[in-house]
Formats: structure tokens, sequence, C-alpha cells
């Protein structure tokens, strides 16, 4: 371990924070900035009107060690709260109706969100034959071919829109959902139910830790905010707000960094000798590395592509009995094919003691995405209208809200789509390219904050050990 190891981290979302706190418990001198008056990034939580709202993440799926163990650090385990056990219910809409998703391969064939054919269709999935062409293939097209038209549909298209934001025609298999890809390179052991266990049960995401790992969906009860603000309380005075870094310059000779921008620079600053990079690809690609934009690089060009589609998050607090549909789930989601303009709606005050007044729902409904972005940057008043009537159909919403709140984000998740492999490979050579730059964030290490715990907690812990490159000329080690 080289403790006096000086690293700078840019970005204070989840992936740059958790960076800095275990470099800075490696014994790293660690400064970290954020280009935003306020710490989390797309995280982020706030109380109105006996309301607690999320802007991003509204639930986070315990999935690894990593997640749980910076949990436990933070001494936050006493704020964690697991959401109502109704979550396990999820509704997507068929026919204008919310069904319950089946959470098991026999339950796909006993509900009645399948047609007869569809479940035909399922049952003769173990005998599709693995593709193994080498083709980067899109998520619809991969579905279709082992599930049929319907469970795309009905199954795949809206837990990616709900997930992703996304569109499964864009999304690739192989780089947005690798363990689903990968069980079919496994060969022998694809199955039907394995699939859809992976996909219901795990969301999509998978790093399999084995069972001693709990698989929770949680958050805090102070909403999932708590877990950026802790971050950021014990970074203390390492972290500088306000503080965009807009050019890195290596010091002639010692091969270390300097960075300069509105609110970063510092005069008497010592250089780094590594640095870190967490935010989005769009604000990379405005990065100068000695006088060269990275976006103005062929690598470069190929981040600055990385879609981000819109997402707007339309709160509502509303009187309960207003609502006809019991809320006794985790949220409904709607496929592209059905007659809706929302992605999908959660139950947030059935998934958390707290989050509304005693008689009140609070009720988070998503709207954009790749499948309609221009609706995600409709104004307030439409974005309103278009909620409340999705939500009059299909849980029987009447009335006016007691209060809406609308969270606006122009560019919210990086879309893994087919060619992904591109942006893995300019990360990678942008990395060759400038010795002791290092690219992490949700562009690269995925989307779901548990995976990015985990990434970061193992950057961190590469970069902390990593035996020491050069001598500088004060013989400091580096
Ligand atoms: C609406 C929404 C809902 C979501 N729901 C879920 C969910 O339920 N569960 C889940 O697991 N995930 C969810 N996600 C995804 C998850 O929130 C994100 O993937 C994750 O928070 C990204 O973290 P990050 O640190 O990689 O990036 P970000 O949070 O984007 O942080 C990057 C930071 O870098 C800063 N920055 C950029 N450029 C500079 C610069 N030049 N200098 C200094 N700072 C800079 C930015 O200001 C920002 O604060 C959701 C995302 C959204 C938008």
């Amino acid at each position: 371990m080289t403790p006096n190891r000086r690293i700078a981290v840019i970005g204070a979302g989840i992936s740059g924070l958790t960076t800095a706190y275990r470099l800075q418990e490696y014994g790293c001198d660690v400064e970290i900035f954020e280009a935003r008056s306020q710490s989390g990034g797309r995280i982020g939580s706030s109380r109105r009107q006996g309301y607690l709202l999320e802007h991003g993440p509204h639930t986070i799926l315990q999935r690894n060690r990593a997640t749980r163990d910076l949990i436990d650090d933070l001494g936050l385990r006493p704020e964690v709260t697991v959401a109502n056990e109704d979550a396990n219910r999820r509704y997507v809409v068929r026919d204008g109706r919310p069904l319950p998703i089946p959470m098991s391969f026999d339950g796909f064939l006993q509900s009645d969100l399948l047609s007869t054919r569809a479940k035909l269709r399922l049952l003769a999935e173990p005998f599709v034959r693995p593709r193994n062409d080498d083709v980067d293939e899109t998520l619809a097209s991969f579905v279709e071919r082992r599930f049929g038209p319907e469970l795309l549909e009905y199954a795949f298209s809206p837990f990616v829109g709900g997930i992703y934001a996304g569109s499964p025609h864009r999304l690739s298999v192989r780089h947005g959902f690798r363990r689903l890809w990968e069980l079919e390179q496994s060969g022998g052991s694809v199955s039907g139910g394995a699939v859809l266990k992976r996909l219901i049960v795990d969301r999509f995401f998978g790093a399999d830790e084995g069972d001693d790992v709990e698989r929770d969906l949680f958050s805090f009860k102070g909403g999932a905010g708590r877990l950026v603000e802790r971050l950021t309380e014990s970074l203390g005075e390492r972290m500088h707000m306000g503080a965009a870094v807009e050019s890195l310059h290596k010091v002639p000779g010692a091969g270390i960094w300097t960075l300069d921008g509105e609110g970063a620079a510092g005069e008497d600053r010592p250089p780094f000798d590594d640095v870190v990079w967490t935010g989005p690809t769009y604000r990379l690609a405005d990065l100068s590395v000695d006088g060269t934009p990275i976006g103005d690089t062929d690598a470069g060009e190929v981040l600055d592509d990385v879609y981000y589609p819109p997402v707007s998050v339309v709160a509502m607090g509303v009187d309960a009995d207003r609502v006809e549909h019991p809320l006794d789930g985790f949220g409904v989601l709607v496929p592209e094919v059905e007659p809706y303009d929302i992605l999908g709606c959660l139950f947030i005050s059935t998934l958390f003691p707290g989050r509304a007044p005693d008689g009140q729902a609070l009720l988070s409904t998503f709207v954009g995405g790749a499948r309609r972005p221009e609706l995600a940057k409709a104004p307030d008043e439409e974005l309103v209208d278009v909620v409340r009537d999705d939500l009059e159909d299909l849980i029987g919403l009447s009335g006016q809200p007691e209060f809406v709140d609308i969270t606006r984000w122009p560019r919210a998740i990086p879309q893994y789509e087919v060619g992904y492999g591109r942006v893995f490979a300019a990360a990678n050579t942008l990395e060759e390219q400038y010795s002791g730059l290092h690219l992490g964030g949700n562009f690269r290490d995925g989307i779901a904050v548990p995976d990015l715990i985990e990434t970061a907690t193992d950057r961190a812990q590469r970069l902390a050990t990593r035996p020491p490159r050069f001598h500088t000329p004060l013989g400091r080690t580096a």
C-alpha cells in the first residue's frame, strides 16, 4: 500500500463518493471535485409538506457485499428501511388493466398476462438453440428469438422502460444485460425458468454473491439521499463543491497531474498522482487534457456519442381515498404497445413507511426515456395532465393531487446500446493514452447503484494498493 498517494476524484455521485471514501480509508491523500453545489449526482431526496420525495433512484437492490459493507462502515445500518413485502408484487398493464407480473416460470404459464399461444412459445424456449455467431444483438431480438414477441412486449419491454428508461430495440443484450447473455452463451444451462427468474427477481441485474448476501430492496428512513449525505459528511474538507474540473495537465518530467477549472483551481494544491473521472461521457468530452479536448480524439468522439435520454419524475401526493386501486405493490409498468404515455408509476408510500402523511399516498411517475424523449421535456402543466390522465385510467385516480413535484433529468441514464463495446474500448484507449487517468461511473460500470458501489470499491482498492510508478524530483514516492 502507498498511503501517501495523492488522488483526485472528479464527480461526487455515488461512484465518485464511494471511490473517494474508500481511498481515504486506505490512507490515500484524496480530494474530490464536484461541479454542482450539491453532491450525490442522480441520487437525492427532499421533504415537502410531510412527503419524502426521491428525485433519482427510489429503491436500491441489496445484492453485493460492497454495498452491505459500505452501509455498515458509514453507520447507516439502523437507518436502512427494507421495502414492504408488497413490493414483490409488480403490475404490468395489459389491455388497460394492471395485472400482477408472475415471479416464476410456472406463474407465467398460469397468468392472464400472456395468451395461450405465448405460453406455448414459452414452453418451447429451452429448445431454442443458443446463437453463437458473435453478433451484438438487441435485447428485443434476443427475447423474440428465445421467448416470442408477447413476452418481449409484456415482460421485458416494460421492465426496460422502468429501469433503463430505454428501448429494447436499441439496447444491447451483451453489454446491457450481460447475465442474460452469459446464460445463453453457457449453452446447456439456459432454460426459460432460469432466464425468467433472472429477469424478474433479479431485475436484469445480477452479480451473484452466493446465498449469504440478502437481496432486499431497500432505502433509508431519510431516503436514498442519506447514503450520499453520509459519504459527503465523512469526506469533510476533502470535498470541493461548485468545482467543475475543465482541464488536466501533466507536470513535465514528473508524470503527475494538476487540474484546473472554475472553482477547482488551487494555486498551492500539490499535484496528483492519479485522477479518477466519474462524470458522464458528454462532460468527459469537454475535459481538455494538456490542451486537447477529449472530445477531439477518436476515443472521445465515441464516448461523446453515448445516448442519455431525458426522463422526468413526477411525484404526486394524493388523497388515498381518491385512488381505486389498492396500491398493494411496487408499482405499475406500462408496455410500449399499450395506449398510454407514461413509462410507469411507483407506489412509494406502499413501499416505505413515513413517505406520506396519514391518509395520503405518494406516487412517483416516470415520463420520457428513449420511448418518448420529447414528452419528458413537455411543460409542467402538460406533464401533470399526461400523468393524471394515465393514472385515472390505470389506477382510478380522481380529483386534484395535494401537491406535485417534478424532477427533470435532461440526460438521465446512459444507454448500453448495440455497439457499446466501442465505448468500453474507447475508455480503455484513453486510460492507456493518459497514464494515471482512470475512468469510472455509470457509463462504464453499470447503471444500478450497487454495481457502481462495487466497482468503485474495487477501483479504489486497486489504486491504493498498486506499486509505486516512479519517484518525483522531490523524492516522494508516487
Ligand atoms: C430518474 C432515475 C431513477 C433511477 N432509479 C434507480 C433505481 O431505482 N435503482 C438504481 O440502482 N439506480 C437507479 N438509477 C440509476 C442511478 O441513479 C445512477 O446510475 C447513479 O446514481 C449514477 O451515479 P454516478 O456517480 O455514476 O453518476 P452521477 O450520479 O451522474 O454523478 C456524476 C457527478 O459528476 C459531476 N460532474 C460532471 N462533470 C464534472 C466536472 N467536469 N467536474 C466536476 N464534477 C463533474 C456531476 O455534477 C455529477 O454530480 C436511476 C437514475 C435516474 C436518473
